[in-house]
């Protein structure tokens, strides 16, 4: 299948890509490399043994891709392209929803002129905000709390009212949940610029010496160690996701929203200590005050996923931290 991909140079596309190739589909990816390393691509070209066409352009402008859109003529789009901190898009909600929302509908306008109708939308658990019940399944309401989690709901809102307008589109929009650890061979991972806003990679920063302590963003939650729970899910699986989805649109029609995650819950000290025995390193922490905005768990229930595309999480915590380690261990060395 030709598919492109958005943000295909990023942490989940560059997975998602490697697994692409191997399952001997054809991929252009697009990507401003605006949160990407230039090499990535050609990482991916190594781990896959083949490469895909590369193209340097902005989503938010039409004029940048559409011209190679077209002569690719894709069967399917997965898009992953955006931006996604969360305290980014408090300060600066006007720039998320140009980029999120806007190159979204630009994306999908492209689409709709070149009869491209399989798409792969990449949401988050974020859409549901502070869950009622857990663990938390589609028809949990979707009531987010910040600009970041509205651009998400947004564009998913968007792809269903395009599904009612035309059923010959066939979408998903996959609701990730905690996205943690690295492709086994440790050549790509998640590498954010500046300090991390998410705990692995920061708790990765500490055991490497490069940050001195972890603070952890209160105790005092309902939950056993009074620590916020989080469902953690391996990047090779959410990336094995993608490549289920991408079928499920071939055997599918219309649109909908599937979680992914595994199910499992794990609290930041459980974090830590898994992360210390699989460093063989120890993380010192701080205890401080939440983090505004957190909430005490959230947790997918990935029974959707499993009946729609087939997919389940296979890998557990200790390959998260291990992958994750060894790929912290080999940047900068
Ligand atoms: P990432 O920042 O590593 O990847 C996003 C990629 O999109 C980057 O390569 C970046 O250069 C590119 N990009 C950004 N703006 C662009 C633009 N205007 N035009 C073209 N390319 C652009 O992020 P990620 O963690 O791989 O996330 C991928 C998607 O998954 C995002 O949409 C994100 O919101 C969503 N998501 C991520 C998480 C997470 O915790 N990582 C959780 C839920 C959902
Ligand atoms: N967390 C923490 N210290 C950090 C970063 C995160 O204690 O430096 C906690 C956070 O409060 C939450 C969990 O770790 O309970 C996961 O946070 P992350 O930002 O990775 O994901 P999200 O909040 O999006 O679920």
């Amino acid at each position: 299948m030709r598919v492109v991909v958005t943000g295909g140079a990023g942490y989940i596309g560059s997975h998602t890509v490697t697994l692409f190739l191997q399952a001997g589909h054809d991929v252009l990816i697009i990507d401003n490399f605006a949160n990407a390393a230039e090499d990535v691509p050609d990482r991916v070209a190594g781990l896959a043994g083949r490469e895909a066409i590369v193209l340097r352009a902005d989503i938010t402008q039409p004029e940048s891709y559409l011209k190679a859109f077209e002569d690719f003529a894709p069967d399917a789009v997965v898009h992953f392209a955006g931006l996604k901190a969360v305290a980014e898009a408090v300060a600066d909600p006007l720039e998320y929803y140009r980029v999120n929302v806007g190159g979204s509908l630009t994306l999908f306008r492209i689409m709709q002129g070149t009869e491209c109708r399989r798409l792969v939308f990449s949401s988050s658990a974020t859409v549901y905000g502070d869950p009622e019940r857990v663990p938390i399944d589609e028809g949990h309401p979707c009531r987010p709390t910040n600009p970041y989690g509205r651009s998400k709901l947004m564009v998913e809102e968007i792809v269903e009212d395009w599904g009612r307008s035309d059923d010959s589109l066939a979408a998903i929009n996959l609701r990730y949940f905690n996205p943690v650890g690295a492709h086994p061979s440790a050549r790509i991972g998640e590498a954010p610029n500046g300090v991390p806003n998410n705990l692995m990679p920061y708790i990765s920063d500490v055991a490497q010496g490069r940050r001195e302590r972890l603070q952890v963003f209160g105790d005092d939650y309902g939950t056993p160690d009074g620590t916020g729970v989080r469902d953690y899910i391996h990047v090779m699986d959410l990336a094995d996701a993608h490549l289920a989805a991408l079928e499920l649109t071939g055997r599918a029609s219309g649109v909908e929203a599937l979680n992914v995650g595994t199910g499992e819950g794990y609290s930041v000290l459980e974090m830590v200590r898994a992360f210390e025995s699989a460093s063989g390193r120890s993380i010192p922490y701080d205890v401080v005050a939440r983090r505004p905005g957190d909430v005490a768990i959230s947790l997918a229930d990935p029974a959707m996923a499993e009946a729609r595309m087939g997919w389940k999480a296979n890998l557990g915590l200790d390959e998260m931290c291990r992958d994750a380690w060894a790929f912290t261990r080999g940047r900068n060395t």
